[in-house]
């Protein structure tokens, strides 16, 4: 049995055969080429074809495959068209009069350490899309096609260099039962479609998946990011008894579909879920979701090429709202900057960037992007139940400079008379002590509050939240981060408002009744989490709740 770890894309245990997409790992060797000029003809049919394909790929898709496919494609598209990528393989084949298989590789190497050298997570992902496009190009080159027959691999683990989006879309997605890449992130293609898929998946196990051959055993531990080859019956056996278990588990939660969240004693409670893509849509009411708490809408920014527009941003906010039926939605605005990084959104360089120009400081300071973005979501606010929440807030001065910019977009829409909700509510996010520390300030000034634990506790404890070195210090819930949600609760609730907790420490069904006790009135949720906090708020006593925070507290 062999061990292998990489990064854990999403979560869940299969086990099954190897299935390897062989051609997956096509190299190009150099050649030098007497007529240069006969190389570039050759180099632009095989250009124009792999465009040409892109193209059907994406019209036979439309209609059927998600938002996040088709940008993807539309991505390609685009870097397949991109100049300055052309120009670098055509000046290197008359350059230095090599074939153009091989122009094609040295460009890709190059596109891919220029991306991946980026501090951007979703710059980095791009790197699949170059891969993609250069595996593209060298298969037409080759004259190799790729036969995908997905039923061949029938709840088969799939092993791939990178899946191509043109692979993804004609993909069955009842066929395969896992995921491992060799290469990839969290926000790359293949794990993207394993979390929509709800299977598990491993990326960037890089050169340890050479061991694995077309039909090997394997176990994919997806919340660990392990990965046992040919394991011994011993480990098969706990794997598969693990495997049931989660399954028995998963088929116990369903009979919490459609049932209230009320504890023992009567508390009703309100759990609705974080969403920060399209395909979230569709977990969250798969998990019967009261809602969506929080859709973190900065990663529509971070993964459009360019700085997505109002209509843009209107259709998707209108999409969101629409595929909801009714339910309630609140929509963050953007939120970039320290690990949230929009490329085409200047951020001057900074010694401290958690500490620096991020959330509302930064949309506050590029007010036309805000502008847009607000004016995108009033428009799109006839179309559901609409909240709007401004991120990272430490004054008041910047709660009432957002109420500014609502105001003149509302001004706006009445002169164009385009029509919008009036009452739309406007909440807050507490992610800086500040923010807790003044709470009954604020409350008189938005609607609603949620309470972003995961920025509060890096700035409450002083430990940056990307420190895995730091981590111990978010394992065990520091009393300081629950006292100051618990004084937020209090000043909150005295203004006769809500507050509610979306970070992650929401998601931990150990922290739910503490939460509940503090004050906290709703939870949103990864919606992965919706039916087993349900089980534990129907399990729970919210007077024993209360007097063990109290105790812990040392409140009594
Ligand atoms: C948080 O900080 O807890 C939060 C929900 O926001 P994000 O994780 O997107 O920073
Ligand atoms: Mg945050």
């Amino acid at each position: 049995m062999k061990v292998m770890k990489a990064t854990p894309a999403s979560k869940g245990i299969a086990l099954g055969q190897a299935r390897i997409l062989g051609d997956s790992f096509v190299d190009a060797v150099c050649v030098r080429v007497e007529d240069p000029r006969a190389e570039l003809a050759r180099f632009r049919k095989a250009h124009d074809d792999a465009l040409e394909d892109l193209k059907k790929v994406y019209e036979r898709a439309s209609g059927t495959m998600d938002e996040d496919t088709a940008n993807i494609l539309q991505t390609q598209m685009f870097l397949l068209r991109d100049k300055g990528f052309l120009h670098e393989i055509t000046n290197i084949i008359s350059g230095m009069k090599v074939n153009a298989e091989f122009a094609v590789k040295m460009a890709e190497e190059r596109y891919t350490r220029m991306f991946s050298s980026m501090e951007n997570e979703y710059m980095n992902a791009r790197c699949t899309d170059i891969k993609d496009i250069c595996l593209r190009l060298s298969r037409l080159l080759m004259g190799h096609t790729v036969e995908w027959t997905p039923n061949r691999y029938a709840q088969e683990i799939l092993i791939a260099r990178e899946l191509m989006p043109s692979e993804t879309v004609d993909l069955d997605v009842s066929a395969v039962s896992a995921i491992l890449t060799k290469e990839g992130s969290i926000m790359s293609h293949s794990a993207i479609l394993a979390r929509t898929m709800n299977i598990p998946s491993i990326v960037g196990l890089g050169s340890q998946l050479d061991a694995v051959n077309d039909g090997d055993v394997l176990i994919v531990d997806g919340d660990t990011g392990t990965v046992y080859l040919n394991p011994d019956e011993a480990t098969y056996a706990q794997f598969d008894k693990k495997k049931e278990e989660l399954y028995e588990t998963q088929q116990r939660l369903r009979e919490y579909i459609g049932k209230p969240s009320v504890t023992k004693d009567g508390v009703k409670v309100v759990i609705r879920g974080n969403g920060a893509v399209v395909e979230d849509l569709e977990r969250i009411k798969l998990n019967d979701a009261e809602g969506i708490g929080l859709f973190r809408s900065e990663f529509l920014y971070m993964r459009s090429t360019s700085l997505p527009t109002e209509e843009e941003q209107f259709l998707c906010y209108k999409n969101i709202l629409e595929s909801m039926d009714g339910k309630p939605v609140t929509i963050r605005t953007l939120d970039v900057g320290s690990d949230k990084e929009g490329s085409y959104i200047q951020i001057p360089p900074e010694q401290n960037p958690a500490m620096g120009f991020r959330g509302m400081r930064l949309g506050l300071w590029h007010r036309d992007v805000y502008k847009t973005q607000i004016k995108a979501l009033y428009r799109a606010s006839v179309y559901g139940p609409l909240s709007i929440m401004f991120p990272m807030i430490s004054t008041l001065d910047e709660v009432l400079q957002g109420k500014e910019i609502i105001k003149e977009v509302q001004a706006e829409l009445d002169a164009d008379g385009i029509p919008y909700v009036k009452d739309v509510p406007v909440g807050i996010m507490i992610e800086t002590p500040a923010a807790a520390l003044i709470s009954d300030i604020l409350a008189k000034h938005v609607d609603f509050f949620s309470v972003g634990t995961n920025d509060l506790t890096q700035y409450v404890l002083a430990a940056d939240r990307m420190n895995s070195r730091l981590s111990y210090l978010y394992e065990d819930i520091h009393v300081a981060v629950l006292r100051l949600i618990k004084f937020s609760a209090d000043c909150i609730h005295r203004e006769g408002k809500k507050i509610s907790v979306c970070g992650e420490m929401g998601s931990q069904r150990s922290m739910t009744a503490m939460l509940l006790a503090l004050g906290v009135d709703e939870l949103s949720v990864n919606p992965a989490a919706v039916l087993e906090i349900r089980e534990t708020i129907c399990n729970l006593d919210m007077r024993e709740a209360k007097e063990q925070a109290d105790k812990l507290l040392g409140m009594k």
